[in-house]
């Protein structure tokens, strides 16, 4: 039987495999899953991994192709005479995921430890956790908690308009006052 795009004969084992095809594998439209032996050779038993992804399929077939073939994920991670995948050698469209800030207690109580001691100097303190918070050495709501905690040891003075008071006026110059007379 001949593909029906370019006409050449389909092999025997793709038409073997897949009877109703009508096209060859490099005329199919069908995006082609990159499929990888995880575990073979001393074993009897082996299994395959499919990969869908299409920046993975690139990636790993370009790794794999340079002769790094039967390595799973996880083998892959184990083995530590295989190096780690270059920066480079990625994709430029995959995206990498950034690995996400770790908030600890323990760095929490640091940095609000080295707040209390400068507490003296409010202004200085949380400057301080604002560095630390935009370092990402505590989380955005470790910087709240801080930060309240700073104001409830040297609490902000409060601004407080003095009250224009009217000064008591002494009853007597008031008396005379009314009954001035020239
Ligand atoms: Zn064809």
């Amino acid at each position: 039987m001949d593909c029906c795009k370019c006409y050449k004969p389909i092999p025997e084992a793709r038409l073997k495999a897949l009877p109703n095809t009508k096209t060859c594998v490099s005329c199919s439209s069908v995006e082609r899953d990159y499929v990888r032996t995880i575990i073979s050779g001393k074993t009897t038993y082996s299994e395959v991994e499919v990969i869908k992804n299409k920046d993975t399929k690139d990636y790993l077939q370009k790794l794999d192709s340079k002769g790094r073939q039967g390595f799973g994920s996880m083998l892959y991670r184990a083995s530590k005479s295989i190096p780690e995948p270059k920066a480079s050698n990625v994709k430029l469209n995959t995206r990498v995921a950034r690995t996400m800030p770790e908030f600890t207690r323990a760095n929490f109580e640091k940095v609000l430890e080295e707040a209390m001691l400068f507490l003296d100097d409010k202004d200085y303190a949380i400057q301080k956790v604002e560095k630390a918070c935009e370092q990402e050495m505590i989380s955005g709501v470790q910087r709240r908690q801080i930060l309240e905690i700073l104001e409830v040891f040297k609490p902000t003075p409060k601004v407080v308009k003095p009250k224009v008071e009217q000064e008591p006026v002494d009853d007597e110059i008031l008396h005379a006052f009314r009954n001035w007379k020239m």
